[in-house]
């Protein structure tokens, strides 16, 4: 029996892999090695596929965007909180501008300090956010070929999945969903819906039978 090499860095970023076995590099999500489904014809599930914007759950599905991903949302809080500092921030200044003689004082000093603190978390929130919008968001039918995981992906217990998708024009790819927690519902292969994609991202897939 052929044995195949452990691959221990990734080919296409050099990064180190955490976990022998592994078929996709957590990092970059390039393929470290073939999935099981790379050897299954593909033709019927492609059929199935074109038939989906015919269903009647279609429309629903393709009209219901999913949560945003753990990364925006902390992103999209970051620039609301750091708006608010800026807010408390000047209303201090204000203050103190108003009720002493000098204008300036012990909350001209605090005020100032949440004002920079408030503007850099708000710029750094807008500009993550900024990134991401930048990728196109799409939304496409799709059968779940293979679902596989690294725990602890970042040392602070997050889950991330990866997705090897077929969709409905022959393509395919793979995909990562940074896990949301306990109560999440999971794709199981051989899923079928429509998927909502971000870059190399998979934000969810809202379930059509077909
Ligand atoms: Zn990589």
């Amino acid at each position: 029996m052929a044995q195949t090499a452990v691959i221990t860095t990734c080919p296409e970023c050099g990064a180190k892999i955490p976990k022998a076995g592994m078929s996709i590099c957590p990092y970059c999500v390039a393929p470290l090695k073939a999935s099981p489904g790379k050897s299954i014809d593909r033709e019927p599930l492609v059929q199935r596929l074109v038939t989906m914007p015919e269903k009647p759950d279609y429309a629903a599905a393709c009209a219901t965007a999913p949560p945003w991903s753990p990364e925006y949302q902390r992103a999209k809080n970051r620039q609301m909180q750091g708006s608010l500092l800026v807010v408390v921030g000047l209303v201090f200044v204000a203050l103190q501008y108003l009720l002493s003689d000098a204008g300036w004082g012990f909350w001209t000093g605090l005020g100032g300090v949440l004002l920079l603190v408030g503007l850099w978390m708000a710029l750094r929130g807008m500009l993550e956010r900024s990134k991401l919008d930048r990728l196109e968001l799409q939304k496409r039918p799709v059968y779940v070929i293979e679902r596989s995981s690294v725990t602890d992906f970042d040392g602070k217990g997050t889950v991330r999945y990866f997705f090897d998708l077929q969709f409905a024009d022959g393509t395919d790819g793979i995909y990562f969903y940074t896990g949301r927690g306990v109560s999440e519902e999971l794709y199981a292969n051989g899923m079928t819906g429509v998927a909502w994609t971000r870059g190399r991202e998979l934000l969810g897939i809202n379930r059509v039978r077909v």
